[in-house]
């Protein structure tokens, strides 16, 4: 008999894992998330606690809820963290670790966890193949913010199990997402297509063609959230450049997703975006 989705871990408490870790908790679930890093756990917590009481702010929820909310997510650097019905893996856009990772979390729950990847663009089948049991493995992509944004892919790599889709699915639909099932090719649906919205900014950029203030200014008058630059920021510069590389060499490296230098400048640097203070643009530390 299949157990009842009540508990669900997430590692990796960056940018993602937050939103993640949010998005589940409003749904009720007990959330528990794990950082290697210690200090990203309580960064983690602190930022959960900010976008809490920005919902507050704007009367979207009450103080009481908030507490309620807040206290429904813990973070630790403890393996144990990762013990749940569900594990959520949302850390660095790298395959060994992330094999690693779901390999060690499946050891602990005894084969008996779905365990799902966040990867933007690794092959799933890829990091499912050093499970013991793939087919409780799938790709569950969330976008950022995770806790506001509706789209959820659900990637199927070759050795899912049917019965796995569909309990994903209907997890990701109790967070209150929209899915959409994808096919275990480089960048999934979104990231793919996305591409070139970066690219083609970068390669402008580049050749001087325009400054990122005036390309992103352009692309929001033309109607989009963001521009590319706006977005890279928001992404991080490492995440965004990784999955760039990785759609890149899943496609046998065709030029028109070529990684762009002056994206890889900007990580050799320690400019990442927001969450290093400065990318394209500059932001206050919090
Ligand atoms: P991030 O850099 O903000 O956070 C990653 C966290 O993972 C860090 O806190 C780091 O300490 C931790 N970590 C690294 N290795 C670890 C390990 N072995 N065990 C435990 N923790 C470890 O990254 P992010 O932006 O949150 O991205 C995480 C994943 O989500 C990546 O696979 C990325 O491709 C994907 N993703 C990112 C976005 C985005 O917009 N940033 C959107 C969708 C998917």
């Amino acid at each position: 008999m299949e157990t009842k989705i009540s508990t669900i871990a997430i590692a990796g408490a960056g940018t993602m894992g937050q939103g993640i870790a949010l998005a589940c908790a409003m749904a009720g679930y007990t959330t528990r998330l794990y950082d290697i890093q210690p200090a990203a756990c309580v960064r983690a917590l602190q930022q959960i606690n900010l976008l809490l009481d920005q919902l507050v702010a704007k009367n979207k929820l009450s103080a009481a809820g908030a507490t309620a909310l807040s206290n429904k997510i813990t973070a630790s650097s403890e393996r144990s963290q990762l013990q749940a019905n569900v594990v959520v893996e949302a850390i660095a856009e790298n395959l060994l670790l992330k094999q690693n990772l779901l390999k060690e979390a499946e050891q602990l729950n005894q084969q008996q966890a779905l365990l799902v990847s966040n990867t933007s663009s690794l092959s799933v089948t890829k990091i499912a193949s050093v499970l013991t049991n793939p087919g409780l493995c799938a790709g569950l992509h969330f976008f950022n913010p995770a806790h506001i944004l509706k789209l959820v892919e659900v990637v199927v790599g070759q050795q899912t199990a049917r019965e796995t889709i569909s309990r994903l699915s209907t997890f990701a639909q109790s967070l209150g997402k929209t899915v959409v099932v994808a096919k275990d090719s480089p960048g999934f649906i979104v990231n793919r297509v996305a591409r070139p919205f970066y690219t083609e900014a970068l390669y402008a950029l580049e050749h001087q063609a325009a400054s990122p203030e005036a390309i992103d200014a352009l692309l929001r008058s033309a109607g989009f959230k963001m521009g590319p630059f706006e977005l890279m920021d928001l992404i991080g510069m490492d995440v965004n450049y990784a999955v760039t590389e990785s759609v890149w060499q899943g496609l046998n490296k065709p030029a028109r997703f070529t990684p762009a230098n002056v994206q890889k400048e900007k990580i050799e640097k320690g400019e990442l975006g927001r969450k290093s203070g400065k990318g394209f643009y500059t932001y206050p530390q919090k």
